[in-house]
C-alpha cells in the first residue's frame, strides 16, 4: 500500500471500458476511505483506438490535475497496444514501476521482445472473459479489480464498487453479476504489487497566453490535402480479426455491404479480401455473414498480416 499519493494510468482501446474500469478503481479506494480522482482522454477517434484513463489515489486532498506523464502502475487493456507508437504506453515507465498487460503470454517473454522498462505483469483477462461470459471485448470490471489488487485494496470495496459503476452505466443485473464473477476472479489471480511512488519534478511557472483572434477562415478545422485517408493505418487498433473460411461463403457480398471501411474488396471468385491494414476489427462482417464463414481470431503484439483472402 501506499504512504501519500499514487498515480495509476490505464491504456486502451476505445470500447474495452478503460475509463469505467478507472471508475471502478477510483470508487473502490473512496470507499476504503481513500481521497479519489479519475478522468478519461479520448483524443477525437473512435472504437479501437487508442485511449487512456488517469486515477490519483491519496490519503488526503489531491491538488495535482490532467494527464500523468510518470504512473506509478500503468494498465493495458491489450498488448497489441504495446507496439503501437502513437499509443505510448510505456511512456514515464521506470525500471521498477508495475506495467500490468492482459495477454496470454508470460511477462518476461513480452519483456524481452520490446527490451522496455517496467516490471511487467500479465494475465489473459480476454481469455477469461471469452472462456467465463463468452464475449470479448468490454473488460472494464476485471481491469478496474485487477488494478485494485495491484495497489492493495481490498475485495469488498471491489465488489461494491463494480456493481456501482457497472448499474451507472445502465447493466441488467444479470451482465453485472456475471462481470462481477469475472472481476473478484482476476482480483484473486494477481498480487499486490509494491509500489514507488513518484515526485513529479516541479513544474517551472509558466507565464499566462492571451489568445490572439484569428478570422474564422484560418482559425477552424480545413482539409488541407486530399485522399490522404489511406494513409492512415487504422489496423493497429484491431484486438480481433476476421478471417474467411471458404467453404462456407456463398459469395453473397453482404461482408463488403456492411463494413464501415471499405476494408473488403471481393475477388474474381466473389470471395472477400481482408485490407488488414486498414481493418479495424469492428467485426461486423462477422456478425452479418449469414453462413458463419467468418470466423474471429484474436491478435497479438507479433507482426500483423496484410491482405489476405
Ligand atoms: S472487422 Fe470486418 S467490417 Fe469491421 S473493419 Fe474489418 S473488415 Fe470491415
Ligand atoms: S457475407 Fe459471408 S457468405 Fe457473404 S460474401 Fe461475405 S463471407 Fe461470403
Amino acid at each position: 500500500m501506499f504512504c501519500s499519493m499514487i498515480r495509476i494510468r490505464f491504456q486502451g482501446r476505445g470500447g474495452q471500458g478503460a475509463k469505467t474500469a478507472a471508475r471502478i478503481l477510483g470508487t473502490a479506494a473512496f470507499l476504503e476511505g481513500f481521497t479519489a480522482q479519475d478522468s478519461p482522454l479520448y483524443g477525437a477517434e473512435r472504437r479501437g483506438a487508442p485511449v487512456s484513463a488517469f486515477v490519483r489515489l491519496a490519503r488526503g486532498p489531491i491538488f495535482e490535475r490532467g494527464l500523468i506523464a510518470h504512473p506509478d502502475l500503468v494498465l493495458v487493456a491489450d498488448e497489441t497496444l504495446l507496439a503501437h507508437q502513437a499509443a505510448r504506453v510505456l511512456e514515464g515507465v521506470k525500471d521498477e514501476t508495475p506495467v500490468f498487460i492482459n495477454s496470454s503470454r508470460p511477462a518476461q517473454e513480452l519483456k524481452a521482445e520490446g527490451a522496455c522498462p517496467g516490471r511487467f505483469i500479465t494475465l489473459d483477462v480476454t481469455g477469461l472473459a471469452l472462456a467465463r461470459l463468452g464475449k470479448r471485448g468490454v473488460l472494464s470490471a476485471a481491469l478496474g479489480a485487477v488494478a485494485a489488487r495491484l495497489v492493495g485494496l481490498k475485495e469488498a470495496g471491489v465488489r461494491s464498487a463494480v456493481e456501482q459503476e457497472l448499474r451507472e452505466v445502465g447493466l441488467s443485473a444479470s451482465t453485472i453479476e456475471q462481470n462481477l464473477t469475472l472481476a473478484l476472479e482476476c482480483f484473486r489471480l494477481v498480487s499486490a504489487a509494491p509500489l514507488t511512488e513518484s515526485v513529479p519534478a516541479e513544474a517551472p511557472p509558466t507565464p499566462l497566453w492571451t489568445p490572439q483572434y484569428e478570422a474564422p477562415g484560418r482559425g477552424s478545422a480545413r482539409i488541407t490535402a486530399p485522399a490522404n485517408a489511406p494513409l492512415h493505418e487504422t489496423g493497429d487498433w484491431r484486438t480481433f480479426r476476421p478471417v474467411l473460411d471458404p467453404e462456407k461463403c456463398n459469395g453473397c457480398w453482404l461482408c463488403f455491404a456492411y463494413c464501415p471501411d471499405g476494408a473488403i474488396r471481393m475477388d474474381r471468385q466473389d470471395k472477400p479480401v481482408f485490407d488488414y491494414d486498414h481493418c479495424k476489427g469492428c467485426l461486423l462482417c462477422v456478425e452479418e455473414c449469414p453462413t458463419h464463414a467468418l470466423i474471429v481470431e484474436r491478435e497479438t503484439a507479433g507482426p500483423r498480416r496484410k491482405e489476405t483472402a
